[in-house]
């Protein structure tokens, strides 16, 4: 049979990501990795996690191993919307959608979004599996440029006159790019999306990862503070999604939308035909662990941990890469981002990075259309300190030799 014949013109659209094919490389175990979006297994909570697990199937396990509903366990909704209450967002339980893993969000909002032919409006670099997750419903990409404080704005005008579906933004510690956005440029955004009438899609799984500085307001808080008072229900231009992968567990596969209404109820109606619901059990579990108030401890630990980690990559980058390197300094997540000399070529340097057992992501993937073939990205909260210290005095070498080839 000869399947490419069988297949739809949309699965022949489908293109595997070129991350996941290059991290089949990097698998063996002699590899030290910076290439994946991996956080430290080191700060699993793995026996709250069983403790969690014990509770939900004593208390209540008829129900956890039931079918759900599309939308979400009723009592972690309530939760993530009285969380988005405390920073700000008038949010109601019909302003919230559970789905598996904030990818399946994406995958959703393209869904519901995009007609074939469709402009989407990102941020360059950003965040590469949005884009594979958009381009199989046939969108094509307008895109500003980002510098160290995130997306530029001044560029934003010119692209929402083309009216794009919507405008993906990542303001915390971009993947891939490790950069935050300003507050003054989040309230431009607010400004211009609301006198262009776009919607903003703001994606931010990484916000509570911050290891220095003050945390910024998040677009959807700075939106829906010039909502009108007597709304007591969300109902403005920003669709919001994050996830539990970064601070409990990206195994568990749970994330949330927050948005308007009308929006949360299209999505769920797109996800009924998708998976029916997202696993009662996990949301039970994530539940009980979110509302005991263990994240509030947990959180510190992964900050000190990933902050180790942050500080080890680029003290060592410091001593151990060609001077005409540059990188970002994040103030959290999970990444940084790296230009090297322009003429080099950084796939051409992942080659003989693999056969001196360190790995990275070239960074040209994360440009919707093209360019940055000079970049890579580094993550930092996967390795050990002292893994660190040894892949990245690897990676230098590597670069050094391709410098002087
Ligand atoms: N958005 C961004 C920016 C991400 O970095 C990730 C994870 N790498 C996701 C969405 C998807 O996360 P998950 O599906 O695990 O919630």
């Amino acid at each position: 049979m000869d399947w490419d014949n069988q297949f739809a013109e949309r699965a022949l659209k489908m293109r595997s990501s070129v991350i996941r094919d290059m991290l089949a490389l990097t698998e063996r175990p002699d590899v030290i990795s910076f290439g994946g979006g991996l956080p430290g297994p080191q700060v699993f909570p793995i026996e709250r996690f069983k403790k969690a697990c014990c509770r939900v199937l004593d208390e209540n396990g008829e129900l956890a191993l039931q079918y759900g509903s599309t939308e979400g366990y009723r009592p972690l909704r309530e939760w993530i919307a009285s969380q988005a209450r405390q920073y700000g967002v008038k949010v109601g339980i019909d302003n919230v959608l559970i789905t598996n893993g904030s990818q399946q969000a994406l995958d959703l909002i393209g869904r519901v979004f995009i007609n074939p032919g469709d402009l989407v409006a990102t941020e360059s670099p950003t965040y590469v599996s949005a884009l594979q997750a958009w381009r199989v419903y046939g969108a094509r990409f307008i895109s500003a440029p980002s510098d160290e404080h995130g997306l530029v704005v001044e560029k934003v005008e010119e692209i929402l006159k083309q009216r794009p579906r919507f405008l993906y933004v990542l303001p915390n510690f971009q993947n891939p790019s490790g950069t935050t956005l300003t507050l003054e440029r989040r309230k431009q955004l607010v400004e211009l999306a609301q006198r262009y009438q776009i919607p903003i899609l703001e994606d931010d799984p990484y916000y509570p990862l911050r290891y220095e500085g003050e945390s910024l307001p998040r677009i959807i808080t700075l939106e829906s503070a010039a909502q009108p008072e007597s709304d007591d229900v969300y109902n403005g231009n920003v669709i919001y999604t994050s996830t539990f992968s970064k601070l409990l567990s990206p195994g568990i596969r749970l994330g949330w939308v927050i948005g308007p209404a009308p929006v949360i109820r299209k999505l769920s109606v797109a996800k009924q035909s998708v998976d029916l619901n997202t696993s009662v059990f996990v949301q039970m579990v994530a539940n009980e662990i979110g509302r005991s108030g263990f994240l509030d401890e947990h959180i510190q630990i992964i900050r000190a941990c990933y902050m180790e980690r942050r500080d080890m990559m680029l003290e060592t980058m410091a001593e151990m890469f060609p001077s005409d390197a540059v990188w970002t300094r994040p103030e959290g997540g999970m990444f940084l981002w790296c230009r090297i000399r322009e003429d080099i070529d950084a796939s051409e340097v992942f080659k003989t990075a693999i056969q001196q057992n360190v790995a990275f992501v070239p960074g040209e993937p994360f440009f919707p259309n093209g360019g940055g073939k000079n970049t890579m990205r580094l993550n930092f909260s996967f390795c050990t300190p002292e893994t660190i210290r040894e892949g990245i005095t690897r990676l230098g070498r590597v670069l050094k030799q391709v410098e002087y080839e």
